[in-house]
C-alpha cells in the first residue's frame, strides 16, 4: 500500500491530540501513515501555556481540565504521565460570589449554580425575599417549547427569573465561555438542562432524581464511579497543563513532521481527490501534497483557508469570538494579610468591575506557588465587557491591584505579574449555532471528502473535548485514507 499522507493544521490541543491518535492508530495497524502538523506560531499548544518561574507554576490560559470527562485522563494516561496529575486542595473548595461589592459563600447544594438542595439558598444574601420565592416556585413553572434552540439565559430565567440568572449561574456558567447567557445557545452549552426540562418539567426536580440515580450506583457493591486520579473534580499536572504539550511533542517527534512559525495559507483539491496544502515558512512558499488534512485552527482562520474549497464554510466566521486577559499577580505569603480560603470569586456583569473572576492559585493547587508565596489570577474581559482590554499592561495590572484592593483589602506591592492577552479566544456558540455547523459539515463531506475540522471553535472548548474532537478527526481521516 502507498504511504498515506495526511496534513493536520494547527499545533494547539486538538492538532497534537489528533495527530497522537493517527500514529497511534497507524501503527496498531501496521499502516504506512506520514504524518505533518503546521503550527504558525513559534510554539505549539495554542492557549495552554504554563509559565515555571522560581518554582511557580502558573498557567497563562487554562489551568484545569474536568476530571469526569474520560479523554483527558485517558490521554495522561497514554502518555504515562499519569503521576503528575494533581487535583484541587480539597480545603479550597469554597467560592465566592461578588455581590454589592462583599464577597459572598456560593450557596451549597447546587449543580453548575442549580439548586438541587434549596436550604443553602434560603439564606444566602445573594437574593431577596422575593428572588428566593421565585426560585423555590421553578418546580411549578410549565416547560418551555421542545423544538430547536434558544439561549440559556432564556431558559434560565424562565425558570428561576433574573436575578438567580443574573447574580449566580451567569457568572458560572457563561463565565466559561467568557459570554453572554442571553446569547450562548442552549443546545450547544448545556443541552442536558434542556433535555432535563422536557423530561421532568423542573431542572430542580430533574437534578434531584440524577443524584439520586448516581447514589443509588455508588451504594455499597455498585460499581464506583469517578476520576482517575482521587476525588477532584478538576486536575492540572504537577508542572502545568504544558506538559501534556510537552509529552505529545516527544512521542510525535520521531514519527511526524512537526513544524512552527510555518503559517498555512492555502488548501486546494486536486483532480484525483487529494489535497495541496500551501505554507509560508521565512519567506518560502511549500505545497504539501495531502491525501487527507485535519484543520483545527480556530473558526475564523479555517473560514479563510476553507471558503474558496467549500463556500458555506464561509459561515464558520460567523462565530462570534471574544477576547480576554489573565493577570497574574506573585506576593509573599508574609505580605498578603488576607485569608485566602477558597478557590477565588465570581464577578456578576451588574457588578461593574473589569476583574469577570480571580482565582486564588496558591490556594486552589497545591502545586502552584513554592513554600512562602502565594499567587492570584484575574481574568478582565468578556462578551461585552471588553473595554478593560483596550489598557497596556501596566495599566491593565493597576486596575486589577485596585479592585483586588477594595474587594479583599489587598494592598500589598506584587514580587511579579504576569500579563496574557488572549485576543479573539474565546468562541461563542449563539442561538443556532448547531444548525450553522449542520450545513457546513454537511456542504464540506459532500465537497471536500477527506477534510476535516476539528477543536474549539465548533462544539466544547474544553481540553478534554478538544482532545476528542481530535481524535474523531483521525479516525475519520484515517478511514478516508484506507478507503
Ligand atoms: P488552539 O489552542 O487555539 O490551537 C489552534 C492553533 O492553530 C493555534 O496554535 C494557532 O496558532 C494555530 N493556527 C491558526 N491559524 C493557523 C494557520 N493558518 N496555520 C497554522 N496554524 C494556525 N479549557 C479547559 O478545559 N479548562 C480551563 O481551565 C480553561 N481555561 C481557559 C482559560 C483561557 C484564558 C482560555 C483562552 C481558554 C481556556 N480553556 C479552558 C479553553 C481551552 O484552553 C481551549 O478551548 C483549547 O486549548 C483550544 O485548543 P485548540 O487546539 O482547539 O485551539
Amino acid at each position: 500500500m502507498r504511504e498515506r499522507h495526511i496534513v493536520v493544521i494547527g499545533g494547539g490541543i486538538t492538532g497534537l491530540s489528533a495527530a497522537f491518535e493517527l500514529k497511534r492508530k497507524a501503527e496498531a495497524v501496521n499502516m504506512p501513515v506520514r504524518c505533518t502538523v503546521i503550527e504558525k506560531d513559534s510554539r505549539f499548544g495554542g492557549k495552554i501555556q504554563t509559565k515555571r518561574r522560581d518554582g511557580f507554576v502558573l498557567e497563562r490560559g487554562p489551568d484545569s481540565m474536568l476530571a469526569r470527562k474520560p479523554a483527558g485522563v485517558n490521554l495522561i494516561r497514554d502518555l504515562g504521565i499519569e503521576s503528575e496529575t494533581v487535583g484541587t486542595n480539597p480545603h479550597a473548595n469554597k467560592t465566592y460570589i461578588l455581590h454589592e461589592g462583599q464577597l459572598e459563600p456560593m450557596p451549597k447544594g447546587h449543580q453548575m449554580g442549580i439548586p438541587v438542595d434549596f436550604t443553602s439558598f434560603l439564606q444566602t444574601r445573594l437574593l431577596t425575599q422575593a428572588d428566593k420565592l421565585r426560585v423555590v416556585l421553578e418546580p411549578f413553572i410549565p416547560r418551555g417549547s421542545a423544538d430547536g434552540d434558544e439561549s440559556l439565559g432564556q431558559l434560565l430565567r424562565r425558570r428561576f427569573g433574573d436575578a438567580l440568572v443574573n447574580r449566580l449561574l451567569e457568572p458560572l456558567m457563561a463565565g466559561i465561555y467568557a459570554g453572554s447567557i442571553d446569547h450562548l445557545s442552549v443546545r450547544t452549552t448545556f443541552p442536558q438542562y434542556q433535555k432535563l426540562e422536557q423530561q421532568y418539567r423542573s431542572l430542580v426536580l430533574g437534578l434531584r432524581a440524577q443524584r439520586r440515580a448516581m447514589a443509588a450506583m455508588q451504594a455499597p457493591g455498585a460499581e464506583r464511579v469517578g476520576p482517575a486520579s482521587g476525588r477532584s473534580v478538576f486536575i492540572t499536572l504537577r508542572d502545568g497543563l504544558q506538559t501534556l504539550v510537552e509529552r505529545l511533542y516527544d512521542t510525535l517527534v520521531n514519527w511526524a513532521d512537526l513544524r512552527v512559525s510555518t503559517d498555512v495559507t492555502g488548501v486546494t483539491r486536486r483532480t484525483d481527490g487529494t489535497y495541496t496544502v500551501t505554507v509560508h515558512s521565512e519567506g518560502q512558499v511549500e505545497h504539501l501534497p495531502a491525501d487527507a488534512v485535519i484543520c483545527t485552527t480556530p473558526a475564523g482562520p479555517a473560514a479563510q483557508l476553507l471558503s474558496d474549497l467549500v463556500p458555506a464554510a464561509a459561515r464558520l466566521s460567523e462565530i462570534p469570538y471574544v477576547s480576554t486577559a489573565t493577570i497574574v499577580l506573585a506576593y509573599p505569603e508574609e505580605k498578603v494579610q488576607v485569608d485566602l480560603d477558597a478557590s477565588g470569586f465570581l464577578v456578576p456583569r451588574g457588578e461593574q468591575r473589569a476583574i469577570t473572576a480571580s482565582t486564588w492559585v496558591s490556594s486552589k493547587w497545591p502545586n502552584a506557588a513554592p513554600k512562602g508565596h502565594v499567587a492570584i489570577r484575574c481574568y478582565v474581559g468578556r462578551a461585552g465587557q471588553e473595554e478593560g482590554l483596550k489598557l497596556d499592561d501596566a495599566d491593565l495590572v493597576d486596575v486589577v491591584r485596585q479592585e483586588l484592593k477594595s474587594i479583599l483589602g489587598l494592598d500589598a506591592k506584587p514580587e511579579f505579574t504576569v500579563v496574557s492577552r488572549w485576543n479573539n479566544a474565546m468562541p461563542q456558540y449563539t442561538v443556532h449555532h448547531l444548525d450553522r455547523m449542520a450545513e457546513v459539515e454537511a456542504a464540506i463531506a459532500r465537497q471536500a471528502p477527506g477534510l476535516y475540522i476539528a477543536g474549539a471553535g465548533y462544539y466544547a472548548i474544553g481540553i478534554p473535548d478538544c482532545i476528542k474532537h481530535g481524535q474523531e478527526a483521525a479516525a475519520r481521516a484515517l478511514a478516508h485514507v484506507t478507503d
